[in-house]
């Protein structure tokens, strides 16, 4: 790609295990100041990629399904920046819904991640990664595949991640995709 073109990258994830793992190689290209926004239907895997991210960046507290809260602040265990998880699905408005949040003054310090902030946040920064996970219809992983047959636990996901703004121009997606 020219260097006018978006960083973009494609990648096939076959299990909440390969969902994590991408989600810790995210980590790596992430610094203070990122915004990561998570688009895609509920239980495409927006948080168990979050799940791996923590891990990668080696924050305190299991990431999940913030149920009851709105946003969760993890803090580095080490001395990278914390990681703050945003769950924007139950708000209808946008930033001006989430002023609480202060998250205008954390994102200089702090990984911000975002579920369904798509239309609610762009105007944090002109800098973002786009990540969309599409759930792909008939293609169960194939019987040997791992975790195949667990009840419940396959499903094959589609994941774009766009690079948005200077920030991404330079950063090689596809590290994602090893
Ligand atoms: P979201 O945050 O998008 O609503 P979650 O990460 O909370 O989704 O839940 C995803 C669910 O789908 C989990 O129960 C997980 O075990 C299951 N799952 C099945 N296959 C995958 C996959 N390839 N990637 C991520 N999650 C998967
Ligand atoms: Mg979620």
């Amino acid at each position: 790609p020219t260097p006018a073109d978006p960083a973009f990258v494609e990648i096939t994830v076959n299990s909440p295990e390969q969902m994590q793992q991408l989600g810790r190689r995210l980590a790596k290209l992430l610094r203070a100041g990122d915004l990561v926004m998570l688009n895609g239907e509920l239980g495409a895997g927006k948080t168990t990629l979050t799940r791996g991210l923590g891990e990668g960046l080696g924050v305190r507290g299991a990431v999940t399904s913030p149920t009851f809260v709105i946003a969760r602040v993890h803090p580095s265990l080490g001395d990278g920046p914390p990681l703050v998880h945003v769950d924007a699905y139950r708000l209808s408005g946008g930033l001006e819904e989430m002023e609480d949040l202060d998250l205008d003054v954390s994102l200089p310090e702090s990984v911000v991640v975002v579920e369904w902030g798509e239309g609610k946040v762009e105007e944090l920064s002109d800098d973002r990664l786009q990540v969309v996970i599409h759930r792909t219809v008939g293609t169960a992983p194939a019987f040997d595949a791992p975790g195949a047959g667990e009840a419940g636990a396959d499903g094959v996901r589609q994941v774009t991640v766009t690079g948005i703004g200077d920030r991404w121009a330079a950063v090689d997606l596809g590290v994602l995709t090893a």
